[in-house]
């Protein structure tokens, strides 16, 4: 019934792809500015992603690929340390810092060339109140088990936007969560100090429009279910790489969080053919944990797969609103 959604992914030799969305019979498409990684970066993935009925939005396969291969790697749309993150980590990729690096929060020339706009944006600002109402209830919301949530991301973004490197619609793309009258209550407070971080730095009216209670929780809803949480694996064979991807990790371990526009593409399945790591920044690597065949969906695992069936499906329901039917759930695995 419904339409083929296709999303072309276009050749490109500057490290600034355009996804085109196409939906045949309407003349409607558009582009949004996303940027691949220009290490060996299979040009062009071998991926479409095309809308389902069953499942939404999926990714597929366009040729057979192999154990271990690089599908494609991608950019975050935004990054932001985690604030319960034990070691200082770069403004711009979250790579690690120096220990004691209190020069500069980059940690390179490029990193500082490329966020210094909106770090100028952050640093105009006092976020005293923010940080602390976000820090108490990230880390009670994580004690609780409840979910996480992502406000700093949305500090991020509103910089980027301010500075103007990023759209106030750059991840409109991305399915939002369903969110309970109890959490948009909840956003509320967060967003009033947000703004009023920024009328209080003096940063223009028409510079923060943007900034409205409704922008903040549809940003937001969209950050709650496609944020990811970034370990960095580190150098070492791909086999530690397999190891440590697939380990059950502390909350500690992370060094940020990030929200991808094409990673966000990817459907769960607790088997997963493919997996997405960090080796040393936010750049994150989408790769092939099992041979595939051309027309193949790829997905990843959103959670942790060593988790019995109905703690998985517990906390995919929790997390991210869905019921997994994957073939595991399904035979009771
Ligand atoms: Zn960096
Ligand atoms: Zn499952």
């Amino acid at each position: 019934m419904a339409l083929p959604l296709l999303l072309r992914l276009t050749s490109s030799s500057s490290s600034s792809s355009p996804l085109r969305f196409r939906k045949p019979f309407r003349l409607l498409a558009y582009t949004l500015a996303y940027t691949f990684s220009t290490t060996s970066q299979p040009n062009p993935p071998p991926i479409r992603v095309s809308l389902t009925d069953s499942v939404g939005r999926a990714v597929f396969a366009t040729r057979p690929i192999l154990t271990g291969d690089l599908i494609h790697t991608a950019e975050p749309a935004i990054c932001h340390p985690s604030p319960s993150s034990l070691h200082p980590v770069c403004y711009s990729c979250l790579a690690s810092l120096p220990n004691q690096s209190t020069v500069s929060p980059f940690c390179s020339h490029r990193c500082h060339q490329r966020s210094k706009e909106y770090y100028d944006v952050e640093m105009k600002a006092n976020w005293t109140d923010f940080d602390n109402y976000c820090r108490d209830k990230y880390l009670n919301s994580f004690q609780r088990n409840q979910g996480l949530k992502y406000p700093f991301l949305v500090k991020r973004l509103a910089c980027m936007i301010i500075s103007g490197v990023a759209r106030s619609d750059s991840i409109d793309i991305l399915q939002p969560a369903n969110l309970t009258p109890e959490m948009i209550l909840e956003m509320e407070e967060e967003f009033t100090l947000l703004r009023n971080a920024f009328t209080k730095a003096l940063i223009e009216d028409e510079q923060i429009a943007f900034l409205t209670k409704q922008w903040y929780i549809s940003v937001l809803a969209r950050i709650r279910i496609n944020a990811f949480r970034i370990e960095l694996a580190g150098g070492g064979s791909y086999e530690d790489l397999l190891s440590s991807a697939f380990a059950s990790v502390e909350a500690e371990a992370a060094v940020g969080n990030a929200v991808y526009i094409l990673p966000s593409f990817y459907n769960h399945d607790c088997d997963p053919n493919a997996h997405i790591i960090w080796i040393d920044s936010a750049v994150a690597k989408l790769k092939t944990l099992r041979d595939i065949d051309e027309g193949e969906e790829l997905r990843i695992c959103y959670i942790d797969t060593s988790m019995d069936r109905d703690a998985r499906r517990e906390l995919l329901f929790r997390g991210f609103g869905f019921h997994c039917n994957c073939s595991r759930c399904l035979h009771g695995d």
